[in-house]
C-alpha cells in the first residue's frame, strides 16, 4: 500500500462538506507571505510553478484513497502552499475524472490566474474559490506580500478572463483584517472588482486562527455582517469563531500536545505522527502554545524542536 503524503482527510469542511485534501505543495511554498497565514511565514516565496512533488505519485495515493473510503463530497486541491504552483495540478484534476465522479475543488490565491495554462487547468475543476483581499496594489504589498513577479491588476484582469471562460462555480473569497481592510470605506472600494470578476457567491473571511504577524487582528463577526452586506446580493461570512464545544476539543488536543512535549521534545514530524492529526492542524496548536508561552522551540540539528517545562 503506498503510504499517503499528499493526500488527507476526508475531513469534515463547513463549505464543502466531507473533503479529500490534495496537498501538491511543500510546506509554505507559496507565492504571496499573507500577513494572516496560519501556517506562519512563507519559507519559499516562488511565483515560478514546477512539479513540486511527483504527480503519478499524487495519482496513486489518490486512486488508492479512494478504492479504500466512502466517495468524499469533494476532492480539494489546497494544502500548505499554493496548488496552482505545481505544473502538474491539471494533470490531477484529469486523473480524479477517470476514477470518480466526485466533484472537485480549488482554493487559489489567484496570482497565476494571469497564466493561461493555469486558467485551462482550474477550468477542468468543478468549484474554483479564488481570494481577492484587497482594491489596490499597495494594500496587495502590506496584507498579501506577493513575490515581485505578481503584479496586482493583472491578477484581476486574470480572474476576469478566468470568469468568463469558466463553466463551473466560482466562489471568491476575502479576507478582511481589523482595522486595516476590513472598513466600510476600503470594502467598498473592492465592490466594482467584484463586479467585474462576477462570481457566483462572495465569502468573507476573517483571520480568526492565530495569523503569521501578531498584529493582526480579526473583524468581529457583527462587523463582519455589516461588511458582508455591502455586496449585492449579500457576501456569505464563512468566518467560523470557535464555539464552545469546539474550544473543548481544542483545549484537549492541546493538552495532549503538551503531556507529549513535556515527555521530551519533539519536531513538527514527531507530534504529527504522534497523534496522528493532520500537519496544518499541528502547527495550528503549536503555533497557539507557543504565543502562550506554554511551550518553545530551538533549533537543533537542522529540525525545530519543540518542548514544554514539566508540570
Ligand atoms: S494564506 Fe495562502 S496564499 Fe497566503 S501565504 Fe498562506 S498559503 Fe500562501
Amino acid at each position: 500500500m503506498t503510504s499517503r503524503r499528499h493526500v488527507f482527510g476526508p475531513v469534515p469542511s463547513r463549505r464543502l462538506g466531507r473533503s479529500l485534501g490534495v496537498d501538491l505543495i511543500p510546506y509554505k511554498t507559496c507565492s504571496f507571505d499573507c500577513t494572516y497565514c496560519q501556517l506562519g511565514r512563507t519559507t519559499n516565496l516562488t511565483a515560478t510553478r514546477g512539479e513540486f512533488v511527483p504527480t503519478g505519485q499524487v495519482i496513486r495515493e489518490l486512486e488508492e484513497t479512494l478504492k479504500q473510503s466512502a466517495p468524499p463530497d469533494y476532492i480539494t486541491l489546497s494544502g500548505s502552499g499554493e496548488p496552482t504552483l505545481h505544473s502538474g495540478f491539471g494533470a490531477v484534476v484529469d486523473a480524479v475524472r477517470k476514477i470518480t465522479d466526485t466533484p472537485v475543488a480549488i482554493l487559489t490565491n489567484s496570482s497565476l490566474m494571469t497564466d493561461p495554462e493555469v486558467r485551462r487547468d482550474c477550468a477542468k475543476a468543478d468549484l474554483v474559490v479564488p481570494s481577492l483581499d484587497v482594491a489596490d496594489r499597495e494594500m496587495f504589498a502590506c496584507v498579501n506580500r506577493p513575490h515581485g513577479d505578481v503584479d496586482f491588476d493583472e491578477m484581476v484582469e486574470g480572474l476576469v478572463e478566468f470568469r468568463a471562460m469558466f463553466k463551473g462555480r466560482m466562489w471568491l473569497e476575502i479576507l478582511l483584517l481589523y482595522g486595516i481592510t476590513g472598513i466600510p470605506p476600503y470594502v467598498r472600494r473592492i465592490l466594482p472588482l467584484v463586479e467585474r470578476i462576477r462570481p457566483d457567491r462572495v465569502q468573507i473571511n476573517t483571520a480568526v486562527r492565530p495569523p503569521a504577524e501578531s498584529t493582526v487582528r480579526p473583524v468581529p463577526s457583527e462587523d463582519l455582517r455589516e461588511l458582508a452586506a455591502l455586496f449585492t446580493p449579500p457576501a456569505e461570512v464563512i468566518a467560523h469563531f470557535r464555539g464552545a464545544e469546539e474550544e473543548h476539543e481544542f483545549a484537549a488536543h492541546r493538552e495532549d500536545i503538551l503531556a507529549m512535549l513535556r515527555r521530551r521534545p519533539c519536531t513538527l514530524d514527531d507530534v504529527v505522527s504522534g497523534l496522528g492529526i493532520h500537519r496544518n492542524e499541528a502547527i495550528k496548536y503549536l503555533d497557539e502554545l507557543q504565543r502562550d508561552g506554554r511551550i518553545r522551540s530551538e533549533p537543533r540539528g537542522g529540525a525545530v524542536y519543540y518542548a514544554a517545562p514539566a508540570a
